[in-house]
């Protein structure tokens, strides 16, 4: 088995919300970014415990180009207890709050990526606000409330070069399988004529910025 082949089955064991059909997709059109725009500079938003990002990194490694992963690592608000997605293993004792950091940081050093996926903890607005590097890929898989969703794609999306690739996560264009929000933005995105569509796998949709 190759090293990187080992990389995807690792990520396919790893907590989170990526079914591996989708986190393949991720890792393929991230591959074909890499070809063409190696050394490049990728970023995620919403890295929980890694699982995206062992994809992403997957793909990085062969083309020397680095994953920033972005979370304050706090939780979505579907995350919180009492909500569809709590995970009570994942709370800090100490303040009783949810804290994905030390899972990320186990799951990044055993997948030997810790040269590749960098982690960039803190809230995503204030983070896009100091952070110039234009971006050949950008992954947004963050919060899916109105808000937040919508400032991730204004603050994020025009960084990304032309040429470059976009992706969104959890894109439901029928209201009962999910929420609105990650569905508006990437309308948004190919309304604004920067963006057009490339493939679809499940809930992830790929993009192109033109
Ligand atoms: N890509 C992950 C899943 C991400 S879940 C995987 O493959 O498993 C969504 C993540 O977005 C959560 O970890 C949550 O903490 C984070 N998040 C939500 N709103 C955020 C914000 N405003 N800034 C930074 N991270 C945020
Ligand atoms: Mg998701």
């Amino acid at each position: 088995m190759s090293r990187q082949d080992d990389l995807l089955d690792f990520a396919d064991t790893v907590k989170g919300f990526m079914p591996r059909d989708e986190g393949l997709a991720l890792y393929r059109h991230a591959l074909d970014r890499a070809e063409r725009a190696p050394e490049g500079t990728w970023l995620e938003i919403g890295a929980w415990c890694g699982k995206s990002a062992v994809y992403l990194g997957a793909a990085a490694e062969q083309s020397a180009s680095v994953v920033y992963s972005l979370d304050h690592h706090h939780g979505s608000e579907e995350n919180q207890e009492g909500w569809e997605h709590f995970d009570a293993t994942l709370v800090d004792p100490v303040d009783g709050r949810l804290n994905t950091l030390p899972a990320w940081q186990r799951t990044i050093a055993e997948a030997g990526l810790e040269s590749t996926v960098v982690g960039l903890v803190g809230p995503s607005s204030v983070v896009a606000s100091h952070f110039d590097q234009p971006l050949d890929l950008l992954f947004i898989d963050g919060g899916h409330g109105a808000e937040v969703a919508w400032a991730d794609y204004e603050a994020w999306t025009p960084k990304v070069v032309p040429g470059g690739i976009l992706m969104i996560h959890d894109v439901f264009p029928d209201p009962g399988e999910g929420g609105r929000p990650p569905y508006e933005i990437y309308l948004a995105a190919l309304e604004s004529g920067h963006f057009v569509d490339v493939a679809v796998e499940g809930s992830l949709r790929v993009l192109r910025r033109v």
